[in-house]
């Protein structure tokens, strides 16, 4: 199956600054993980930038001026008190942006059945037109620009989100909860940050699936998710694309979270999504802390993206 890597080095100059584990090595690990020696079908390309058009589908104007104007020219920025930001910050955050716009044109277009996003910043903390507080370690919300472009192809009417970071994307939600074309599934550690994604918060929202795992959640209860509630619930909504806020941080040696997958857990809930609908599916990185278990899981989520049916 035809998988593209879509990735830059300008993503590694975005500098979070000694200590923070949104850091480059983070990125470095995943690179060195999925190695040509190791993945030779992999088809690379560069991520392009986002356009300040595809971007405005999700947040408005005034926000993206507001994050693009926090870049320094020199020394350090901040955008919020968890998001450090350098001189290489602005360049990344189009760039991840970017590598998702292209991999699901690139899908959407034939070219490629599958892709990952090997990028940072993150994005799914960031929230898109309706309130704009900027959080967690996110500039521009990655994976909802992507919908959001998929969603101008008159070939793609339904776009599913997965988000099986150990944080919920209140960003991602927000979006979709003004999108009905939009499914947003998420598992996240309950009690955690941002401190969202109740089942019932929704407020009857019939595109929106939260389900709350437990502090030491493994791999039997997380897999049970998917296979109770989550497919069930993308099979019924039939989308004609599924993207992926592949978060890794729900690992057990994650220093961020306290659930407790394996490597393993990640290849399965792959393999579940890629049987979904089309099997078109656009994968993009989140959050990971640990850069040696990040790398382990990535390698086994795209290795399941190559060969998934
Ligand atoms: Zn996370």
């Amino acid at each position: 199956m035809t998988v593209a890597l879509y990735t830059h080095p300008a993503c590694l100059a975005h500098d979070t600054g000694p200590g923070h584990p949104e850091s480059a090595e983070r990125l470095r690990a995943v690179l060195e993980a999925l190695a040509p020696a190791d993945f030779p079908d992999l088809i690379r390309r560069e991520a392009p930038e986002a356009t300040r058009a595809e971007i405005g589908l999700v947040h408005s104007s005034a926000y993206i001026d507001r994050v693009l104007a926090a870049c320094p020219t020199e020394g350090r920025g901040q955008l919020d008190a968890e998001t450090p930001l350098s001189p290489g910050s602005r360049v990344a955050a189009l760039r991840a942006a970017g590598a998702v716009v292209a991999a699901v044109q690139a899908v959407l277009a034939g070219e490629v059945r599958r892709a990952f996003c090997a990028i940072r910043p993150p994005g799914h903390h960031a929230e898109p037109k309706r309130r704009e507080a900027t959080s967690g370690f996110c500039l521009f919300n990655n994976i909802a620009i992507g919908a959001a472009v998929a969603l101008q192809d008159k070939n793609c009417r339904r776009v599913a989100i997965v988000d099986f970071d150990v944080h919920h994307g209140n960003g991602t939600q927000d979006f979709a909860w003004e999108s009905p074309n939009v499914f947003y599934a998420s598992t996240h550690q309950a009690s955690l940050y941002p401190f969202t994604g109740f089942p019932d918060e929704s407020g009857g929202c019939r595109n929106i699936l939260n389900v709350q795992l437990k502090v030491k959640t493994g791999s039997v209860d997380f897999r049970r998710a998917y296979d109770d509630q989550i497919i069930p619930a993308l099979t019924a909504f039939a989308p004609d694309l599924i993207l992926i806020s592949a978060g890794f941080d729900a690992h057990a040696d994650d220093p961020l979270g306290d659930l407790r997958l394996t490597v393993e857990d990640f290849a399965y809930v792959t393999r579940c999504l890629c049987r979904v609908g089309t099997g078109r599916v656009v994968s993009a990185l989140e959050g990971g802390y640990d850069p040696d278990s990040l790398a382990a899981c990535v390698a086994a989520h795209v290795d399941a993206l190559e060969n998934a049916p």
